[in-house]
């Protein structure tokens, strides 16, 4: 049989996050690849999503999603960032930020239009793009002071005729950047300008560090207009397996993302809709204790890898620290990471499969800190192993 799966599909093969995952399981590595933590989220939450099973909440929800979800959405968009998305119109409930964003993209782009991404960016955008028909535009986040940020002169002249979103992750995976609002006023300046729709990324949008606020594009002059801002559950209260996310934009664009949304999966699981809206309503100070545990995770794992030998980059948000694996005398981070498991029995990610220009991030290797602490101890100890 000549190969059934469709050309636009063909270079993408298995995420890294199932390749890596896989290798951990069968060679019993430590898995600090794929972003998921090793310990459950807020109890009473975890009670709601069976309270809601016994109570018969076992039915297709609404398309848009419950209106108890859409409801406290609505209310903590407008408790913590100031910005008024009415429940009913201006949000709907998504399986998880990666079928938001795909809904978005098949529901904004025309074949041939462009989208602008960070690279690196998370996989799953390149494959919407190209599902879409659509042409993904790189702009490369470098080290500046140990900080990957962009150059604003790149990020204007990637702008064509032919551009008609712009993806803004922030806290960014895999650098672990929180734009600032500088940056964002670049990003946004540009999107009026131009006429862009920007398509944000927010999974992280809880989990920073050092004291760094998180700042919605959204919530800059003209944005909140021209924005789908997209969330999930499963990062903000370690429910990486609920795939719950939800999408806040005005009506019309929400109207666009819904009739892809539609015929993507219909609607999400009911259960986890009504447990989520209790995190969102009660569970902020766990999600804050959550995000001091992180903070000093991170630290310990920096620290770790610094003994090891990496050079290590401080993120200011997300699950994740960015490495340069050229003082230990590797130079291609897939190469290492593949043969890490045999080498010090870790799994790690390969930051160059994130690129469109895959020798700009040859040298970093992305390890993931939301384990527990011993757990992240054996894997530094083991990891001495490579300059020992
Ligand atoms: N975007 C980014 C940047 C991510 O790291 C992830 C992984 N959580 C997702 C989207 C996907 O989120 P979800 O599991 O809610 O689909
Ligand atoms: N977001 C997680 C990460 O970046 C993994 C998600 C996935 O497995 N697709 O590691």
């Amino acid at each position: 049989m000549t190969e059934p799966l469709v050309s636009r599909m063909r270079a993408f093969g298995t995420t890294i996050f199932a390749e890596m995952s896989a290798l951990a399981l069968r060679t019993g590595s430590i898995n600090l690849g794929q972003g998921f933590p090793d310990t459950d989220g807020p109890a009473a939450m975890l009670e709601e999503a069976v309270r809601a099973i016994r109570s018969g909440a076992n039915q297709y929800p609404p398309g848009s999603g419950v209106p108890e979800l859409r409801q406290a959405v609505s209310e903590h968009r407008a408790a913590r960032y100031g910005l008024d998305y009415a429940a009913d119109g201006e949000v709907l409930v998504t399986v998880g930020a990666t079928e938001a964003i795909a809904a978005a993209i098949l529901a904004l782009c025309e074949p041939g239009d462009e989208v602008i991404a960070f690279e690196p960016y998370y996989d799953s955008y390149a494959a919407s793009i190209a599902l879409a028909q659509a042409r993904l535009s790189a702009v490369t986040l470098r080290p500046v002071e140990g900080r990957f940020t962009f150059d604003p002169d790149e990020l204007r002249a990637a702008v064509t005729p032919r551009t008609r979103a712009i993806l803004v992750n922030s806290p960014h995976n895999p650098t672990g950047t929180v734009f600032t609002r500088e940056e964002l006023t670049v990003i946004a300046e540009l999107c009026r300008e131009r006429g862009l729709v920007a398509i944000t990324d927010e999974v992280y949008e809880h989990l920073t560090f050092d004291g760094v606020e998180h700042v919605p594009l959204a919530t800059l002059p003209g944005m909140r207009e021209r924005t789908v801002m997209i969330s999930s559950a499963g990062k903000t209260f370690s429910v990486t397996g609920w795939k719950t996310g939800w999408v806040c934009a005005p009506a019309e664009l929400v109207r666009a993302v819904s009739t892809v949304k539609q015929f993507l999966t219909f609607t999400a699981s009911a259960p986890w809709q009504l447990a989520v809206a209790h995190g969102l309503r009660h569970e902020s100070a766990w999600v804050a204790e959550l995000r001091g545990g992180l903070q000093d995770k991170r630290d310990r794992l920096m620290e770790g890898l610094a003994a090891a030998g990496f050079a290590v980059l401080r993120p200011a948000g997300t699950y994740f620290v960015q490495t340069d694996i050229r003082p230990l005398g590797f130079t291609d981070g897939l190469e290492l990471t593949r043969r890490l498991p045999e080498l010090a029995g870790v799994v790690a990610i390969p930051t160059q499969v994130f690129y469109d220009h895959p020798e700009r991030g040859r040298h970093f290797v992305r390890f993931a800190f939301c384990k527990k602490e011993e757990v992240i101890d054996e894997a530094v100890a083991r990891l001495k192993r490579l300059s020992g």
